[in-house]
């Protein structure tokens, strides 16, 4: 039988800075000491107390008996041809979530997850033919990028690895508020990873509520998965816009902008061939994007997954949409697609979701359907 204080141990990784020096004071230690392990945590990636050597003896033993530093656990890992890397991390029973590394010539972007599977169901992305099981816990969260910057030999404040954050991987971080705020919080925290706020960027299909709350929460970058500037056909592609049409997300980005002068906000738009990509549909978003004239749009040519109906625009229907924002003024990037080889691009991430809506069989047995009609 498992002893009582391992059942009850608690893992720090799930504090950020408030919550650490709460749980040192009671175990009756200075606030201080949360911070001198802090240190320990997140710039000199240790999870063995034993090696914490300005710490103690007493308060390492103190420390063994009541908690322990537990980073997810990598069940696979793999690099792609041009240096991407994909984590597969094992959560509680067949779970299992990705991260992925991008390096650029100036930076290193990690793209995180904030659930396991996502219940938004966006017909365009393959996590949500996993359908959904739970909420990752903070330590969930920031592990991920615990584990990567162990792996990369990330030094924080020095030789940095990682230099930008984006929650882009599986779920909607604003269903998982609460984590995935502390998480950022101990993203941007100097004794954690100590990213500016421009660094980390949390993505949203558009939780409009959701994004009013996280203005007033902490200050990080806000990416807004747009895909369509009519609701006829968001609806269609994000079935989100039924509960929050696009009049009311651009007025939250406007409020957003308010409350934030010194920022921008990123509207994300996937090109799919004949679906969204026309010269009506670039019309359509200049207008939009004249309510917000200091943002950008980032075009992200689709990537394919098995069973999807949709396909990638051609490059010259990227480019002429691309131009035709340019030429309004509109600040307009194109996504270039990395790891795809991995299936590590942008709505490739699966990992293992033990489903608890129907989505997951619904989706197979549309594959097979599919399968059987082909033939
Ligand atoms: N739920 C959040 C974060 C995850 S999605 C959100 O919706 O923003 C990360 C980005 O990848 C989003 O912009 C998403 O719309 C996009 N994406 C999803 N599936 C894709 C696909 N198959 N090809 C290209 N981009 C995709």
């Amino acid at each position: 039988m498992t002893p009582v204080s391992q059942v009850e141990k608690v893992n720090l990784l799930d504090f950020d800075r408030q919550g650490l020096r709460e749980f040192f004071a009671q175990l009756g230690e200075k606030p201080y000491r949360a911070e001198q392990v802090m240190k320990w945590i997140y710039h000199h990636l240790e999870d063995n107390f034993e090696n914490m050597t300005d710490v103690g003896k007493a308060l390492r033993a103190k420390l063994e008996a009541s908690c322990y530093i537990g980073p997810p656990k990598t069940m696979f890992e793999k690099g792609a041809a041009d240096g991407t890397h994909k984590w597969l991390l094992g959560m509680d029973g067949g779970n299992a979530i990705e991260a992925v590394y991008i390096p650029e010539p100036t930076r290193g972007t990690l793209c995180v997850s904030s659930q396991v599977g996502c219940g938004l169901n966006c017909q365009f992305c393959s996590t949500a033919t996993q359908g959904f099981n739970r909420n990752l816990a903070t330590s969930e969260i920031i592990g991920q990028m615990w584990v990567a910057a162990k792996y990369l030999g990330n030094v924080t404040h020095q030789n940095r690895r990682i230099t930008n954050v984006v929650m882009m991987g599986m779920g909607e971080p604003l269903l998982n508020f609460d984590n995935v705020v502390k998480a950022m919080s101990l993203m941007r925290d100097d004794l954690g990873f100590g990213l500016a706020s421009k660094r980390v960027t949390l993505s949203t299909a558009g939780l409009v509520p959701m994004i009013d709350k996280l203005s007033e929460s902490i200050d990080v970058s806000l990416a807004v998965s747009l895909h369509a500037a009519n609701d006829e056909l968001r609806t269609e592609l994000v079935p989100l816009n039924k509960r929050y049409p696009i009049a009311e997300l651009m007025d939250a980005c406007q409020r957003w902008i308010a409350r934030k002068p010194r920022t921008s906000i990123t509207f994300e738009y996937t090109l799919m061939k004949g679906v969204n990509d026309q010269p009506e549909h670039a019309r359509q978003l200049i207008k939009l994007m004249r309510r917000l004239p200091t943002c950008k749009v980032n075009l992200i040519p689709f990537n394919p997954f098995p069973g999807t109906r949709f396909e990638r625009s051609e490059p010259d229907v990227i480019r002429s949409f691309q131009t035709q924002l340019l030429n309004a003024n509109i600040l307009t990037m194109l996504r270039r697609t990395r790891g795809d080889d991995i299936d590590a691009a942008c709505g490739q991430l699966k990992g293992q979701v033990l489903d608890r809506t129907r989505r997951q069989a619904e989706f197979r047995k549309r594959l097979d359907e599919d399968a059987a009609h082909a033939a």
